[in-house]
């Protein structure tokens, strides 16, 4: 379940070394090499999933209490006041390593915005509407 052409595969088990902070046998997580802020953090599985529609779902119910422990370690270690839990799937969200990970951003009192957006203002119809279609699907 590893890809050998992929680059964060070979991170996550310790053929390309890494700043790890923390390693148990399904994750490595470790600081990004270009940080939105000091201390940005990758959760890499071990095994290799695209995206998080591929995910494993025991892979899954461990990565969020893991962001969670990694965010309040940040906060203690960093002085952060809060954290941001990233996820990009596919190229148009932003995704760039085609192998799931889950970006942990520590965020800094007085630092710069980042992880936002303009609010649409859909009308109540184009709501229902859209609600409606994805329901379908699912
Ligand atoms: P995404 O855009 O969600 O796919 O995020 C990919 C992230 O991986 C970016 O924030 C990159 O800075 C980071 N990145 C790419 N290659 C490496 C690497 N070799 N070591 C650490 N971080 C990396
Ligand atoms: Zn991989």
């Amino acid at each position: 379940m590893k890809d050998d052409n992929c680059i964060f595969c070979k991170i996550a088990n310790g053929e390309i070394p890494s700043s790890t902070i923390y390693e148990d046998e399904d994750f490595r997580v470790i600081l990004d090499l270009g940080p939105a802020s000091r201390g940005h953090a990758l959760i890499l599985p071990k095994n290799h999933y695209q995206d998080v529609c591929a995910l494993d779902d025991s892979v899954a119910a461990k990565a969020l209490p893991l962001a969670a422990k990694i965010g309040a370690a940040m906060k203690k270690a960093l002085g952060c006041s809060g954290f941001n839990v990233v996820q990009n799937n596919g190229r148009s969200a932003g995704q760039t390593v085609f192998h799931f990970h889950v970006h942990i951003i520590p965020r800094y009192d007085g630092g710069p915005e980042m992880v936002s957006w303009k609010p649409g203002e859909p009308t109540k119809e184009e709501l229902s509407e859209t609600a409606e279609l994805i329901r379908n699907e699912l």
